[in-house]
């Protein structure tokens, strides 16, 4: 089953799909994205993803150019025609097509991009190990609550990720934890959750906040507050979460374990949490 494009409300197969080389996403990075999984061919937390998708738009003054309904049926559409158990479902919003300006066309409408593809799932051995992480400075601009297509400082994190031979990139500002470069960072101390405050600093993951109330269910204390980079060092567990990472946990930061060495009782629960949830 080929891969699946949707270009402003079209159908297509993925490697026919294309966009205008005058597209403002590409000359200036000038749009916002979603990620949603599906699990068993369903979609998870749509509404928060579309929720998240308006609040990005709006920041930017962004045309969004379909309803939750209309959205909900192109994703079903796009479903039924990639048939995938566990998709990947990319949305992209950009400010359109316009003539090289860095201000905001006036005529310009938005161009919608989105992709279902198959999603294939890290290793049972994987989670059952954790991954190593290492630490770097948050190069990203001032709004980071916006899920914006510009992602440079994320790029370049996880390239220096991929070099390091770690998993993923925690990124550090002004000496404090802020997230990693495609997910939330979320510490163990003495007991409770800790992971730092939804603001400009982070993006609100979708994820980071069903399993912050997961842990609020199993009457585990949640602290959204900044740690510092030692603070993370000595935590009892460190735990990612993301759309396609789920609850992971995080062994290794900057060459240094993290609690036993291996994922800890809480991230163990909250990650079979999940699994419940999403069956
Ligand atoms: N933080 C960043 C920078 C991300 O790119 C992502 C996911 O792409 C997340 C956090 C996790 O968000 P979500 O749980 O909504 O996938």
């Amino acid at each position: 089953m080929p891969d699946i494009a949707f270009v402003n409300g079209h159908f297509l197969p993925w490697n026919e799909a294309t966009i205008s080389i005058d597209d403002r996403g590409f000359q200036f990075g000038d749009g916002i994205y979603e990620v949603i999984r599906t699990y068993r061919g369903i979609p998870f937390e749509v509404k928060a993803h579309l929720n998240r998708l308006d609040r990005s738009a709006k920041e930017l003054q962004l045309a969004q150019p379909y309803s939750h309904v209309q959205w909900a049926e192109w994703i079903q559409q796009g479903l039924e025609r990639g048939c995938y158990q566990n998709a990947k479902i990319y949305i992209q919003v950009t400010r359109g097509v316009a003539l090289r300006d860095h201000a905001f066309p006036e005529d310009a409408g938005p161009t919608v991009v989105m992709t279902i593809r198959e999603l294939h799932p890290l290793s049972l051995q994987t989670r059952q190990d954790g991954v190593s992480a290492a630490t770097c400075e948050d190069l990203r601009w001032g709004r980071c609550d916006i899920k914006s297509v510009n992602l440079l400082g994320n790029v370049l994190a996880r390239e220096g990720a991929k070099k390091a031979g770690v998993f993923e990139a925690i990124l550090v500002r002004d000496g404090l934890v802020t997230e990693g470069s495609l997910s939330n960072v979320l510490a163990v101390q003495s007991g409770a959750v800790v992971t730092a405050p939804e603001g400009p600093r982070i993006l609100s993951g979708v994820t980071r906040t069903v399993v912050l109330g997961l842990a609020k269910k199993e009457g585990i204390p949640v602290y959204e507050r900044f740690m510092s980079v030692d603070s993370l060092y000595t935590a009892d567990e460190v735990f990612l979460t993301g759309t396609t990472l789920e609850v992971l946990g995080v062994v290794q930061v900057d060459g240094k374990t993290i609690g036993s060495g291996r994922p800890g009782p809480i991230t163990r629960t909250l990650a079979s949490r999940w699994t419940l949830l999403t069956g």
